[in-house]
């Protein structure tokens, strides 16, 4: 019998993920998303399973963290028929309601929210590509805190649960469409 419904299309986000060894640093792989989003039934699937694992919830907003978060949070949030936030790296907006500076599995950086945009009681949907650490999810979660939004559930597309990211979440739900 043929895998159907998620199964399916999990199988087949899985099939078009490219593994990049040493980027951008030896010893680092790298999950590259283009090769999925680049293909038609690839961006379908990958919305599908997204936006499926948080149609459940009850949302004002999809936050998409820079940059991968912004393809695939716009995808999702015209599936579950939301408007997006963008989570950006420092010096890109004009306007800056929150800022938080975190480590990375390769580095360290910066991310800003836009000030007028998420209103204080608004419900967020949190998307990136790759959970690893999770110290970009964990800062996102808090700049949108910090202005007195809820994050109601995180969904990424893989999640590199030897990295632990999970658990710099607290109880916040995480969905991860897939594992490596
Ligand atoms: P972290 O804060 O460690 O959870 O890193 C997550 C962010 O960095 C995501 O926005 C990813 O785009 C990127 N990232 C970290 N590690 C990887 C990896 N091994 N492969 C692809 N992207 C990664």
């Amino acid at each position: 019998m043929s895998p159907t419904g998620d199964t399916a299309d999990a199988d087949l986000v899985a099939g078009l993920l490219r593994e990049v060894r040493d980027f951008p640093k030896p010893g680092i792989r790298f999950w590259d998303l283009t090769t999925v989003l680049a293909d038609a039934r690839g961006l379908a699937a990958t919305t599908r399973l997204l936006a499926g694992t948080l149609a459940g919830d009850t949302a004002d907003v999809v936050i998409g963290i820079e940059a991968r978060g912004f393809l695939l949070g716009a995808a999702v949030a015209q599936a579950l028929g939301l408007g997006i936030v963008p989570v950006r790296k420092q010096g890109k907006l004009p306007a800056v309601a929150a800022s938080r500076s975190y480590d990375l599995e390769y580095g360290s950086a910066t991310l800003e929210l836009p000030t007028g945009v998420l209103a204080p009681g608004a419900r967020a949907l949190l998307v990136d590509d790759v959970l690893a650490t999770g110290g970009t999810a964990a800062a996102a979660c808090g700049l949108v805190e910090e202005c007195g939004a809820t994050v109601t559930s995180l969904a990424v597309v893989l999640e590199l649960p030897a990295l632990q990211g999970r658990a710099r979440l607290g109880d916040r739900p995480l969905h991860a469409v897939l594992q490596r």
